[in-house]
């Protein structure tokens, strides 16, 4: 299982009905919080996201609409019991946020918080790898240190290919040492290298979620031909100098970065309280990148 829930798709403030940025991201059966905007608890609650079964959670950067979600859903992990370690990815400054707010509201966790700043690892560097699944950081251009993550499946294996292995009559017996990779001798002294009976593995699948950034064509090697890319679209073309001097992007700048890493598809998220209607960002995205769409509240995407 590999699937990406969207929570938020506002930028700055709930707005709208629209929740700010938070996302799950759910991988052979462990979940993954990405950003905690205010109100992410809610968020949960709406989607049936049970807070306990989060495994750990990664903070692009520490403005307002990505972490002030943060504490009290840290809180309601404690007061229901969590013992288990919970492993926090994040822009070093969150670290004496969280002690700060956690000493000062005399709270306190019933369980260990790993606190792992994502600077000591450079962009493109794993941060965590387990169970097949590896997290890297994406270079981003924010008004402040902000990275995006990378979510990749890893150690695909070639799949056996039962009708050839048949065709060449090597007795069911030698099967597993060919699944590994091992050459085998038949007993009329023929030789099977596993190249014969053993198909190529699948294409990894990747998600990479980009938020909040500029236009910033230095991350397409990071995300390069991924299955599903979300990217920030706070603005519509119309308001492309808002968008450089606020370090956000416009739907048709995602819509680039998307043409140009060739990924399989595209959701926008991050839109401003201004755009009720969503449809002319999608069409401005779309006249560039085809399969582009606003991201979907609630929406399980399958990768
Ligand atoms: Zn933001
Ligand atoms: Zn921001």
């Amino acid at each position: 299982m590999f699937n990406v829930q969207v929570l938020g798709i506002s930028a700055a403030v709930p707005a709208m009905g629209r929740g700010v940025s938070a996302q799950v991201v759910s991988f052979n059966d462990k979940n993954y919080l990405i950003d905690c905007g205010e109100a992410t608890q809610i968020q949960l609650n709406k989607f049936r996201v049970k807070v306990m079964k989060i495994d750990a959670i990664f903070i692009s950067h520490l403005h307002g609409d990505h972490v002030f979600g943060l504490p009290g859903l840290l809180s309601s992990m404690s007061m229901d019991g969590r013992s288990n370690p919970l492993y926090l990815f994040a822009p070093a400054a969150l670290k004496d946020v969280l002690e700060f707010i956690l000493k000062q509201t005399n709270s306190y966790l019933s369980y260990k918080l790993e606190f792992i700043p994502i600077e000591d690892f450079p962009a493109g560097e794993p941060v965590f790898i387990t169970d097949n699944l590896r997290v890297s950081t994406i270079p981003l251009l924010h008004r402040i240190f902000c990275r995006g993550y990378k979510f990749e499946e890893i150690n695909k294996k070639p799949k056996f290919d039962f009708y050839k292995a048949k065709a060449l009559e090597i007795p069911n017996q030698y099967f597993h040492l060919l699944k590994q990779g091992n050459p085998v001798t038949l007993e009329n002294g023929n030789t099977i290298y596993p190249e014969q009976v053993l198909l190529p593995a699948d294409i990894p699948r990747s998600y990479a979620y980009c938020s909040d950034t500029a236009y910033f064509p230095s991350m397409i090697p990071h995300i390069h031909g991924c299955s599903l890319l979300y990217h920030e679209a706070t603005f519509g073309e119309e308001h492309r100098l808002r968008a450089k001097e606020t370090f956000h992007s416009t739907a048709k700048e995602a819509a680039m970065i998307a043409k140009k890493a060739k990924v399989k598809q595209l959701i926008l998220g991050h839109f401003s309280a201004r755009y009720k209607d969503l449809t002319p960002l999608i069409e401005e995205a779309a006249a560039v990148f085809p399969a582009a769409e606003a991201a979907e509240e609630g929406k399980i995407y399958s990768l």
